[in-house]
């Protein structure tokens, strides 16, 4: 009989070390831990530190030391984006070539400014799922020598999808398996809802949408679990990774915890940190029951 190779299946957590975990993150990470140990694969840890005048090695050391708390064991090496720059220019480099992105040189006031002149000409202008205006076209609509001469010029930019192209240049309709707490399934993905998305900063060499399908491929990602608020980014993620030629992971996007406020947990709204409920002297245990597990 013909042996079939199966691909080790490989989960990953991937945090940002720009503020305290809080308890949807623990969801998270024990989730990814456990999916992973029943389906006899690996659980792996990703530091998703592209920004760097938000994160800081002290909130990445305070998160080895949560997830260890929570009894959760990764195998080693944690990938840190910070490290792997090159990586995403690479990437950058194969969609600057294939004419698929553009110089962005808007800065946020002009944009805004442009929105509101768009607007002012009749009908609102389109939000992206996470509730952002589109980017306005004008940096599309740039003549190669209009681009070449402010490229020339220094003045700061960042690089974008054009979306139009982007779609263009596919030839099979998009989709991804789902098997999450919301609609599972073949899902279409939908990446024209978010518009000329953003792949590479102006103040940072990459994007979250372009490090995560990167580094998912990198580390050899099977399944992609990971809270329902980014349920909608993978339209974007299942678009890179056919333009980049990258393996298509599965996709398990679970339930939110949310705040008293009914909003979802954030950091930058200050919810209560893991640490913090350790100090009050929460075991993992009790943890795990207040989170529904
Ligand atoms: N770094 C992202 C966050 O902290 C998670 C990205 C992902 O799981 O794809 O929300």
């Amino acid at each position: 009989m013909i042996e079939i190779p199966r691909q080790k299946p490989k989960f990953r957590f991937a945090p940002s070390p720009n503020g305290p975990l809080h308890l949807g993150h623990a969801l998270s990470a024990i989730l990814n831990c456990e999916m992973a140990e029943k389906a006899g694969g690996d659980f792996l840890l990703r530091i998703e530190d592209i920004d760097q005048t938000r994160c800081t090695p002290d909130f990445e050391k305070d998160i080895y030391t949560d997830l260890s708390w929570l009894g959760l064991r990764w195998q080693e090496p944690v990938r840190r984006q910070s490290e792997h720059f090159p990586a995403y220019q690479e990437a950058l480099q194969i969609l600057i070539e294939r004419g698929l992105v553009y110089p962005a040189f808007l800065t946020r006031g002009e944009v805004k400014a442009r929105v509101a002149a768009l607007e002012a000409n009749g009908a609102p202008w389109p939000l992206d799922p996470d509730g952002t205006p589109l980017y306005p076209p004008d940096d599309r609509e740039r003549s190669d020598d209009e681009r070449r001469r402010l490229l020339a010029s220094g003045v700061k930019h960042a690089w974008r999808l054009d979306m139009e192209k982007a779609l263009a240049a596919i030839v099979e309709p998009l989709h991804w398996q789902e098997s999450g707490d919301g609609e599972r399934g073949a899902i279409s993905a939908d990446p024209a809802t978010w518009g000329d998305v953003v792949l590479s900063r102006s103040d940072a060499p990459s994007s979250y949408h372009l490090s995560v399908v990167v580094d998912d491929a990198a580390q050899g990602i099977t399944h992609v679990v990971r809270g329902l608020d980014l349920f909608h980014a993978t339209s974007i993620h299942r678009l890179l990774q056919t333009l980049l030629g990258l393996p298509e992971p599965l996709y398990h996007h679970h339930r939110l915890l949310l705040g008293s406020d009914g909003k979802k947990l954030s950091k930058s709204m200050g919810d209560t940190g893991i640490a913090e409920w350790r100090r009050q002297g929460w075991s993992p245990a009790e943890l795990r029951r207040r989170i529904g597990l």
